[in-house]
């Protein structure tokens, strides 16, 4: 059968590994970290840092195809590896969401609409992008952010200085501050061929930074819902994407605003191993394989819940739970803040 290689060896590649073992696949990790949670189930698995250019042609040679579980991939690294066999999701895909910004101008030059947005390299862009957009804002790093990190809260303008400086020289983009009702994401899948599959959009929750709980069906009208699997369904497309996307949106009353894409298999996606026949693992992998694409209608209506530091500690009480499918992802060491696993809730079978 065939290999797939996967860039990085966190819960996303483990829980990948998992999926494509199941059909029939092996699948080598590429990791630079020592003991990734990826390698306890995979079938092989190259520990060199991204900047090992041979490593990478190895990896790349031993495999049919490369995908990946985050975003952040040096272009050198990708040069290596396309030399020899496909990357999917795509380069340009890539290209576009490795920053904030790029991310940001390509969905609004694809008329959906963002927060508003604009560069900041210094203190003079930022007062005039207060100007402009006026606050509440948040100021982001343009790379390299996730889990909420590298932004700043500007309130009012005596914020701006040390919003500046959270920044430490980094490239930023101010955004205005949305006044959304709820925050929603769509699990969205293109295959080799063309084809869009969307997950039902999930109603996400976020504390600290850091995502919670995602819920589906989200309390969302029949438009709503429409709106969301469409405006998807366009990004895929005008990416000509391969794979998962994770499409994060809020809702306003204005209408649905996207906040940030991922080109890969998403948290708020999670919640489709126990709510789906085919999850969003699978769905990846059968994309990336140039498979068509499995059926992901919602089965079940399902609460997936984080389990994030200190909450390893409910796993007892969780695994006890009849409504309860836990994931574990075999980190060793627990830490604050750190993604130790998730627990599906099934809340009941498929409501409207
Ligand atoms: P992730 O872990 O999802 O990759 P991230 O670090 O890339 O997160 P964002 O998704 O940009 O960060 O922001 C994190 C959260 O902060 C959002 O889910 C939302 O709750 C809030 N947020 C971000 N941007 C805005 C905005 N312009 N207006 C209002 N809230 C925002
Ligand atoms: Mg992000
Ligand atoms: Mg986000």
């Amino acid at each position: 059968g065939a290999t797939i290689g996967i860039l990085g060896g966190g819960q996303l590649g483990r829980m990948l590994s998992v999926a494509a073992a199941r059909l029939g696949f092996t699948t080598h990790i590429y990791e630079p970290g020592a003991e990734p949670p990826a390698g306890q189930v995979a079938h092989r698995v190259t520990t060199a840092p991204y900047e090992d250019v041979q490593a990478l042609a190895g990896f790349a040679a031993a495999v049919d195809v490369v995908t990946y579980e985050f975003e952040n991939i040096p272009t050198a690294a990708l040069d290596a590896i396309e030399a020899v066999v496909p990357i999917r999701p795509n380069r340009r895909t890539l290209a576009v969401s490795q920053d904030r910004l790029t991310e940001k101008a390509f969905i609004s030059e694809l008329g959906l609409k963002t927060a508003p947005f604009a560069a900041v390299d210094d203190a003079v862009d930022l007062a005039e992008a207060m100007e402009e957009i006026g606050l509440p804002a948040i100021l982001k790093t343009r790379r390299f952010g996730y889990d909420g990190k590298g932004q700043a809260r500007i309130d009012r303008p005596e914020d701006a200085p040390a919003a500046l400086a959270a920044m430490a020289g980094a490239p930023a983009i101010y955004e205005g501050f949305v006044a959304f009702s709820q925050e929603i994401s769509v699990i969205a899948a293109r295959g080799v061929s063309g084809e869009v599959a969307c997950y039902d959009p999930g109603a996400n929750v976020h504390r600290d930074g850091i995502l919670r709980t995602t819920t589906v069906p989200a309390p969302l009208s029949t438009a709503q819902r429409t709106d969301a699997v469409l405006l998807a369904g366009r990004i895929l497309n005008a990416l000509d994407y391969v794979g998962v996307m994770g499409v994060e949106l809020f809702v306003t009353p204005g209408g649905l605003l996207v906040n940030e894409i991922a080109p890969r298999v998403h948290n708020s996606g999670h919640w489709t191993q126990n709510g789906c026949v085919i999850d969003q693992f699978e769905q990846h992998i059968r994309a990336v394989a140039g498979w068509p694409l499995g059926d992901g209608t919602r089965h079940s209506d399902v609460e997936m819940q984080n389990l994030i530091g200190a909450d390893m500690d409910k796993v007892p009480a969780l695994a006890r739970d009849p409504a309860v499918a836990l994931h574990l992802y075999g980190k060793a060491e627990t830490r604050a803040g750190r993604k130790m696993g998730h627990a599906n809730r099934r809340l009941g079978p498929a409501s409207a």
